[in-house]
Formats: C-alpha cells, sequence, structure tokens
C-alpha cells in the first residue's frame, strides 16, 4: 500500500507564532494521480506543499513524501521531485537555452533541454534573455527547470496564475501529458475550472483543516444534487423548481405549453457552487 502513494501525511500541523496555518492534514496522493488543492487566501496550501518539498518545517505529524521524510530525506530524494519554483531573476542575464543546461546538469538523468524548451512552448525563446520574457513566458521557464530532471512527483504551486487563456490551455495540455507518462502531480490553484480540467481528485482546505477530498464531479455530492429547472410564464415571470427527475419535468412542461418551454434551462451546481457552500460552512 505505502508504495502506491506518492504521499502520505497524517496529523499535520504548523503553526506561524498564534497563527496556526496547517491544523491536522491528513493527506494521501496516489502514485500517478493529479491531486489540486483548493481552498482560500491563507487556508494553509502553501505552508503544506512547502513541508511536503522539505522547505518548511513542520511542529507535528508523519510526513512520507516518496518513502522518505522530506525533513530527513535520501541521497537521491531531491532528484526524484520536481519544484517549480517562481521566478529565476539571478539568472536574467542568461538565455532560456542557458538556463535550462544549466538546471539539467544537476541531474545524472535529466531530460534533453532542447525537448522540454519545446513541450513548454519556448522553443521560439530559447535564444531569449530571460529578463526579456513575458511574465507567462517566465512561468513556463519555471516550468521547464521543474521538469528537466524528469521527477517521478512535482509540485506546482499556483501554477497558471498570470497566463493569458490560451497559454492556460496550453500549459493543461503539458499537465495532461506529463500525467500520462506517469509524473505524480500536487498543484495548488484557485482556479475552480482548472481543477475540474486536470485533477483526478481535489482536496478543499480551508482554515488549515482539509474539508473534503474527491473527485471534481463528486464534490459536495455534486453529482446527486438536484437540478434545478426554470422556464418562463405566458406573464414573463420567471419560475423555477428543483427536481431529481428533470427530464420528465421537463417534459410535463412541454405538455402544459404544448411545444417549446420559454426560457427554458436546466443547470446543476457548478464545481465553484458547491467549493463556495463547502468553505462558507468553515
Ligand atoms: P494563498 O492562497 O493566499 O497563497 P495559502 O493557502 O497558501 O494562501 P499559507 O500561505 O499556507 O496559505 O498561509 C496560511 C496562514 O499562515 C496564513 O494565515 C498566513 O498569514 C500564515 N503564514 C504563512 N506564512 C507565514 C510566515 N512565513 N510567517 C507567519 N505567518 C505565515
Amino acid at each position: 500500500m505505502e508504495d502506491e502513494l506518492a504521499i502520505s501525511v497524517r496529523g499535520l500541523r504548523k503553526a506561524y507564532r498564534e497563527t496556526v496555518a496547517v491544523a491536522g492534514v491528513d493527506l494521501d496522493v496516489r502514485r500517478g494521480e493529479v491531486f489540486a488543492l483548493l481552498g482560500p487566501n491563507g487556508a494553509g496550501k502553501t505552508t503544506t506543499v512547502e513541508i511536503l518539498e522539505g522547505y518548511r518545517k513542520r511542529d507535528a505529524g508523519e510526513v512520507s513524501v516518496l518513502g522518505s521524510d522530506p525533513a530527513a530525506p535520501a541521497a537521491d530524494w531531491r532528484s526524484r521531485v520536481g519544484i517549480v519554483l517562481q521566478g529565476t531573476g539571478e539568472f536574467d542575464e542568461l538565455t532560456v537555452s542557458e538556463v535550462v543546461r544549466h538546471f539539467a546538469g544537476f541531474y545524472a538523468d535529466a531530460d534533453d533541454p532542447d525537448k522540454v524548451i519545446a513541450r513548454v512552448g519556448l522553443a521560439d525563446k530559447a535564444k531569449a534573455r530571460t529578463h526579456a520574457l513575458s511574465g507567462g513566458q517566465k512561468r513556463r521557464l519555471d516550468v521547464a527547470l521543474g521538469i528537466v530532471g524528469r521527477p517521478e512527483l512535482l509540485f506546482l504551486d499556483e501554477p497558471t496564475t498570470g497566463f493569458d487563456p490560451e497559454a492556460r490551455r496550453e500549459f493543461w495540455e503539458l499537465i495532461r501529458d506529463l500525467a500520462a507518462a506517469g509524473t505524480t502531480i500536487l498543484l495548488t490553484t484557485h482556479y475552480l475550472d482548472e481543477a475540474e480540467a486536470l485533477a483526478d481528485r481535489v482536496g478543499v482546505i480551508a482554515d488549515g483543516r482539509l474539508v473534503e477530498v474527491a473527485a471534481p464531479g463528486r464534490l459536495g455530492n455534486r453529482h446527486e444534487a438536484l437540478a434545478t429547472v426554470s422556464w418562463r410564464t405566458p406573464e414573463g415571470v420567471v419560475e423555477s423548481a428543483e427536481s431529481a427527475t428533470p427530464t420528465a419535468l421537463v417534459a410535463e412542461l412541454a405538455t402544459r405549453f404544448g411545444g417549446e418551454v420559454p426560457g427554458l434551462t436546466v443547470t446543476r451546481p457548478t464545481l465553484e457552487d458547491v467549493y463556495l457552500r463547502m468553505i462558507g460552512h468553515t
């Protein structure tokens, strides 16, 4: 069982003086899984991820990441974990190609730098100095540096913040490719559509506690939620009803209206609806 888990956390706690950032988190991430941590500002996501990355000490709890305690990892552990850091300011004067090559040199079994550059969509910027990249291009470079060592497990903290819509879609494709190749991915995000598009499972964290873990379609029992059917009466008033059998209700309305139902909509709670309800309850 242990071997099937890339990450296993029990009773994780961390406080900064009187601020409790992580208040007892239990979390399992399976090997090969894409797991998204969602939560409002200050919920404890970054603190949790930094502890898993070995960058922050915990106060209490058991943590295993690829079979090691990140606070005292095995010798080869760092090379098996990919971390996407924000910003590589110290390499401003180097080109994209030079920076990626430099990082590839840290790993015994690094990927081909040119291939990695192409994969993150920076092939036409390979010879550009990094200070001349746009914000979104810099984030792609950060991702290139996180994956050039061919990590088994990749941490991505808010990876698409600042991306334009097209860059986000391209980034999602990259994440899907990595996942298809067997990389385990733990990402934090504020974008519910991103969690829904990428994650096998989503963990909602609020006030330092994991409120729920589920597949995006099942969060908050969304898959069992009633549908809301609404329509417009001949007087122009919008009416709506909740129903477990919306098809039957629509058929009934069609009979009542003798054909087309004016202003007909059928909706179920979105991931955002259940998420907001969930964090509002905590
Ligand atoms: P965001 O979505 O805003 O990035 P987050 O979920 O990542 O938030 P954390 O950064 O883990 O949340 O912060 C959790 C809590 O711990 C917050 O109340 C924050 O103010 C506090 N905190 C985080 N880092 C420190 C620090 N270095 N010193 C003191 N308090 C901190």
